[in-house]
């Protein structure tokens, strides 16, 4: 995705801040995930939660991605544009009785359920009902994936998954569960995981929990190793595509899968990341005694990962001339909060009033996560085509 003098000119009529969603890089990264897929017979759902944009699921449900929620409107949005209830999981450690019951009605896939207490829940729900819940146990398999601490997830301080400790409880729970039934396991260890190893680190511990409970001849039908394959934040124009080959790779060689197993995948950011950009305007220019200002019309409002986990996105000048000389920024935003800021000391186009900025790599957990606060405008998307 060059961000050229062309692009300037069709930006340059549009009001900012916005997103602007490159639908031909989505497609191709869907292809690309996909057929990796198929040729494994991996299943993959869309990790809702990373872009719940209307034309971005359009376009994932249009080429037969399943779909992983984490609350009962996603699972209610998921139905409305169209994806599978047999596609359907839905996790998370808080579900209301009245998400369980939803999603219960619409007789998903497969609920990940988080602890025991949640088990005799949604049996209780289901009898209400009068139908059976698919249930797909969570297991935190204490691995570390190496990535930001707020984006870990399955290590045994962390709130998510049934603790290992509690399995044979768990075991015992399901065997009085009346209206449960046992499809699989899941696991999910974190997010922006770039390093293999911690996959393969995955294989090995879900391979054991699985033994554990084919020991106690308790059948797996399903086993779910969740998301969080990463994406180039530093040079989103040199790895646009992550590597779904490789990625798929490592739990094809490393996860025992017995005949009839199936395995499943829970992606967000992998598929949706590099397709969005939050394209913004400098309102003004300011030097003091130690720093030069850019600041700009989009904040932590419009895209709060840097605020919130102090992540990196590239940020660069659309359309600039090559030989304009360079100046370091902070680039910020407008909110009155000093967490507000997209990057120190960025490396830019002598940039002034009016410029057109791009921030890159901001397709998953950008728009979904804005917020009104300071009564912002509602968030603006603008698509490639
Ligand atoms: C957030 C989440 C995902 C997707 O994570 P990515 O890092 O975006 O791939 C998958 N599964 C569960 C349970 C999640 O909470």
């Amino acid at each position: 995705m060059i961000f050229d003098k062309d692009k300037l000119s069709i930006f340059n009529k549009e009001e900012t801040p916005f997103y602007y969603y490159d639908i031909e890089l989505l497609e191709r990264t869907l292809d690309a995930a996909k057929s990796a897929a198929d040729k494994r017979n991996f299943h993959i759902h869309y990790a809702l939660k990373a872009n719940f944009n209307d034309r971005i699921l359009a376009v994932i449900q249009s080429k037969g991605f399943g779909a992983d929620c984490v609350s009962g409107n996603e699972v209610q949005k998921a139905i409305d544009v169209g994806f599978p209830a047999s596609q359907i999981t839905f996790a998370g450690v808080g579900k209301s009785d009245k998400e369980i019951s939803t999603a219960l009605r619409h007789n998903i896939f497969a609920f990940n359920v988080e602890s025991i207490q949640e088990l005799e829940v949604i049996n209780e729900l289901a009898i209400k009902e009068g139908v059976k819940a698919n249930v797909s146990l969570r297991i935190n398999p204490n691995v570390d994936a190496n990535t930001h601490h707020y984006i870990t997830t399955g290590l045994d301080e962390n709130k998510f998954g049934v603790p290992n400790t509690e399995l044979e409880k768990a075991a015992s729970v399901l065997e009085d569960c009346t209206h449960i039934n046992l499809v699989g396991l899941h696991f999910h260890v974190g997010s922006q995981i770039l390093d293999l190893e911690v996959f393969k680190n995955l294989c090995i511990k879900v391979n054991q929990w699985k033994g554990w409970f084919e020991d106690r001849g308790i059948t797996i039908k399903v086993i779910n190793v969740g998301g969080g394959l990463g994406v180039d934040y530093n040079q989103p124009d040199n790895h646009p595509i992550p590597d779904f080959e490789s990625y798929f790779d490592v739990f094809d060689k490393f996860l025992d899968r017995t005949a009839g197993q199936e395995v499943h995948f829970e992606l967000g950011r992998a598929l949706v990341a590099q397709c969005g950009s939050l394209i913004s305007r400098v309102l003004y220019t300011k030097s003091g005694a130690k720093k030069n200002f850019l600041i700009l019309d989009a904040g932590m409002t419009e895209l709060m990962r840097p605020a919130l986990y102090q992540a990196y996105h590239k940020i660069e000048r659309i359309g600039a001339d090559e030989n304009v000389p360079k100046l370091h920024y902070d680039v910020v935003g407008p909110i009155c909060e000093s967490s507000d800021s997209f990057g120190k000391d960025i490396e830019l186009p002598i940039s002034n009033r009016g410029d057109m900025i791009a921030i890159r790599t901001a397709g998953a957990y950008g728009e979904v996560m804005a917020s009104r606060y300071n009564l912002r405008e509602e968030i603006r998307y603008f698509y490639s085509e």
